[in-house]
This record gives C-alpha cells, sequence and structure tokens, in this order.
C-alpha cells in the first residue's frame, strides 16, 4: 500500500476555474485529525493522499482549507452521477422526511421500482431476478454461494469447484478473497486454503501476452479440474488494476464453454457497471450474457448498496427468508440509487464517458509513446484508464513512479486514490461520468505535466 509523506511541503499555488491550492499540502492544520486517526483506527485505513474531504459535487472535491482538486478518484468508482447529485440529495431528503430508515425486507415501494429498474436493464429483463445487498462482497459472496448452490442440486456433489482469475479483485470477506487472485491477500487463511477455488491467467494482453482460451483450457487441466466439475466462473468485466479487458473472442470462448459445461458465469461488474466503460455494464462490450451479475458502487453514485441480478431459476434457488440481509434494500440506499439511474439516463453520462473516452485515451497514448520505457501499458475505455509505469524498458511494476506521479498531480489539484495494480503500479484515472469536456482537457494537461516533472520531458 502507498505511503504518503506527512511532512507538509510547499507546492505552486494554483487557481482556475476548476482546481485552487491556496496552502502547503498536507495542510499543517490538518495534520491533528490525522493523528488523531492514527491513534483510534486500524493502520490499514491509513493510504490514501493526505487531505480531508469536505464536500464533493459533481467531479470537484473540496478540503475545509480553501482547496479544491478535480476528481479523478469518483470516491472509489463509486459516484458514477457525480458527486452530491441535487436528484440524489432531493431523493434522499424526500425519503429522510417520509418517516422510513429502516425495513429490513419488509416490503417498501420503492423496493419494487429499483429491482423493476434493474431487471430491465440486466442481460435478460424479462425474466431476470434482482436481491438487493449492501456491498460489493456481499454480492460476489452471494453469487459464489448460488454457482455452489446451483452446481450441487443440480449436478450432485462432484460440481462445486468455483473457477476465477488470476489478479483477480472481488472483495475482502472470505469468499471473495478465495475466489480472489491476488496470492498476498490471502496469506492470513494459511497454506490449506479451500482447494474447490481455482484461478486461470487473466488473458489481459500485457501482464499475460497469452490470451489465448487454450491457456486457460490447459490451465485447469495443470491444476487437475475437469469442465464437469466446475460449478461457475466468476470474472470481474474489466479487472481494476489495469483496468485489464478480456478479449472479445476469449469472452465468447467463455461464455461458451460455461454453457456446454452447465457452469453459471458471472460478471463480476461491482467496479464496471453503471456506464463506467461507456456502456450500461461493460459485459456488453463482449456480446456476453453472463448468468449472473454482482453489482454495487455506482448503483447509487452515494451509499451502500449492492445487488445481484441473475438468472430466475439461480435467484429461486432459496426459499422465502433465506436469503435475506439486514440492510437490503435500505430504504435511504435504495432512494439514491432510483435517483442516480434516473440521473445516469436522464443526463446521458454513459454516451458521455462513450464519448470522452475519445479525448481521454489519445492523450493517454501519446504520453506513452513519449515515455515508452517507463509506461509499459496504457488501458481503458469510457472514462476508467490506466498507466502501468515500469522501471526502465522491462515490465517490472515501479509503484514509487506510479506514486510520485500520483503525488504530482494531488499537488497541482488532480486528485487520484493510491495507485493500485499487483504491484502497485498503476495511475488509475476515473472521474465522474459527469466530467465535462473542458474539465477533462484541463485534467489531462496537469497528468502531462505531472508525468513530465517525474519522467522528464
Ligand atoms: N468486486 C470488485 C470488482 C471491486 O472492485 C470491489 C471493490 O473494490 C468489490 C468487488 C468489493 O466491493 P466492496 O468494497 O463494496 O465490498
Amino acid at each position: 500500500m502507498a505511503k504518503y509523506d506527512m511532512s507538509p511541503i510547499e507546492v505552486p499555488p494554483v487557481e482556475t476555474k476548476y482546481r485552487s491550492i491556496k496552502t502547503p499540502l498536507p495542510v499543517p492544520e490538518s495534520l491533528p485529525m490525522f493523528e488523531s486517526l492514527a491513534n483510534s483506527e486500524p493502520q490499514a485505513m491509513a493510504g490514501m493522499p493526505p487531505m480531508v474531504w469536505q464536500s464533493a459535487r459533481g467531479f470537484s472535491v473540496e478540503d475545509p482549507f480553501g482547496n479544491r482538486w478535480i476528481d479523478w478518484s469518483s470516491g472509489v468508482l463509486v459516484t458514477n452521477a457525480g458527486h452530491g447529485h441535487p436528484k440524489i440529495k432531493a431523493a434522499l431528503l424526500e425519503q429522510i422526511e417520509s418517516d422510513l430508515l429502516a425495513s429490513y425486507v419488509f416490503v417498501h415501494k420503492k423496493r419494487a421500482e429499483l429491482t423493476g429498474a434493474l431487471q430491465k436493464l440486466g442481460p435478460r429483463p424479462d425474466s431476470d431476478k434482482v436481491f438487493l445487498l449492501s456491498t460489493g462482497s456481499e454480492a460476489t459472496e452471494c453469487c459464489i454461494k448460488l454457482a455452489r448452490t446451483y452446481g450441487l442440486n443440480k449436478h450432485g456433489a462432484h460440481k462445486k469447484i468455483f473457477v476465477s482469475f488470476n489478479n483477480a479483485f472481488h472483495g475482502r470477506t472470505m469468499g471473495a478473497q478465495l475466489a480472489g487472485g491476488l496470492p498476498g491477500l490471502k496469506t492470513w487463511m494459511g497454506p490449506d486454503l479451500d482447494l474447490n477455488f481455482v484461478q486461470a491467467p487473466f488473458p489481459d494482453g500485457y501482464k499475460n501476452p497469452d490470451t489465448s482460451f487454450e491457456l486457460f483450457l490447459s490451465s485447469l487441466a495443470e491444476q487437475g479440474v475437469e469442465p464437469n466439475e466446475i460449478c461457475g466462473v466468476m470474472s470481474e468485466s474489466y479487472q481494476g488494476g489495469g483496468p485489464d479487458f478480456l478479449p472479445v473472442e476469449y469472452a465468447k470462448q467463455l461464455q461458451d464453454f460455461c454453457r456446454r459445461h452447465d457452469a453459471l458465469l458471472i460478471m463480476d461488474e461491482v467496479q464496471s457497471g453503471f456506464g463506467r466503460t461507456g456502456k450500461m455494464f461493460c459485459y456488453e462490450l463482449y456480446g456476453m450474457e453472463p448468468d449472473l451479475v454482482a453489482c454495487g458502487k455506482g448503483i447509487s453514485s452515494s451509499l451502500p448498496l449492492s445487488a445481484v441480478i441473475g438468472r430466475k431459476d439461480v435467484m429461486d434457488l432459496y426459499p422465502p427468508g433465506s436469503m435475506t440481509s439486514t440492510h437490503s434494500a435500505s430504504p435511504l440506499c435504495v432512494a439514491a440509487a432510483l435517483a442516480s439511474l434516473e440521473a445516469i439516463q436522464d443526463e446521458g453520462l454513459v454516451e458521455n464517458a462513450a464519448e470522452l473516452e475519445k479525448l481521454l485515451m489519445p492523450a493517454l497514448y501519446d504520453l506513452q509513446q513519449k515515455h515508452p520505457r517507463r509506461i509499459g501499458a496504457v488501458t481503458g475505455k469510457g472514462l476508467v484508464a490506466g498507466l502501468q509505469m515500469v522501471h526502465p524498458g522491462g515490465k517490472e511494476p515501479d509503484p514509487k513512479t506510479a506514486l510520485a506521479i500520483n503525488l504530482a498531480c494531488f499537488h497541482k489539484g488532480l486528485l487520484m486514490f493510491a495507485p493500485v495494480g499487483p504491484g502497485g503500479e498503476c495511475v488509475k484515472i476515473a472521474p465522474p461520468l459527469c466530467i465535462t469536456e473542458e474539465a477533462l482537457t484541463e485534467s489531462i494537461e496537469v497528468l502531462r505535466e505531472a508525468v513530465e516533472e517525474v519522467l522528464g520531458a
């Protein structure tokens, strides 16, 4: 995890239409807050650029000291409709005024509206069912449980292998981490991992240049897995650390494989859903029809809500009362999600993401052309992109350089979360989908300056 120096440094002042940096960073007056948190919280909660969020609107974030950043984080790919969207605020206020703040799984009207709206967006608009939960990890855990149950019920005890991909991230709970593909996140589970969870290489084309589907098959065979033992295959629609996408042909072969062996095809859209890639769901880029879709983050652009959208026969595997969560369909979260969906659709934000890709990606390729030995890969779709920084001339991840670029942007009024990726090498770009062409152009220029400061012109 990235470590930011907490000694305030003087940075050149910035004053534009969208950015304002007036103080040393971190702001000296903010240090007592960081110290208090260091005393009261696990250190694992530290690790973001050292500033205090006071308010956030649209694609701007402000601190209490008069500084303002263009946001390239969307929180962590949450605020797709924009921070503090007026429609979401109004819906929340109305919900508060209505005196219904918690309802467990007793029915309320907006729950029906939301499940109906999500059903229409999913792979089978007339027949899918929608299960509301609170976090992305809960949604991926639920997909794992449904796949295991489906295999067991329909085919018997042998059909229990759950396949996912190297470098995958599906959340921090135990099932999600068993399905994850980052070995460093699994050490706490000890050496005897559940052998029913296996991973195949992810065909990103850069970290793993072999994008053939034969590699998927041979890797399973090497791990002693027979296709008829597989109950489900789960992949992020793009892996967050790149972002890394599936080749379309590979995705098609994966879907055919799942159909042939009656394994559930599960796409984790927690990060990629709700317009991020210029499609409502990223799996649409591949022409896929997943059996289950895990959603979260951008579903509400604000409050904690997640969902599984999926095939009716699978979603109905459990009898009434046995697949619930205390905060399933929590009224405030549901109101926020309905308003966010409306904002994304009415304001054409999916289309905006697709359109602005045409501005963002060429600028990033141009940067890579200037620094081909240090920017190993540039990938992106819609309004998610990344620069994968490497040591000169090779492919070895260079987290220090990624952090230096991230920090230089921070000092200039462009905010990103800490670098991501298997080696912390990825400078990740993910603005709210409401960002304008003018603000995106300005922020790309800031990135360009930061890269040149760190790597030389
Ligand atoms: N799946 C993906 C692809 C994610 O990116 C994340 C979070 O980053 C999760 C699942 C877990 O979501 P949550 O943190 O809401 O549990």
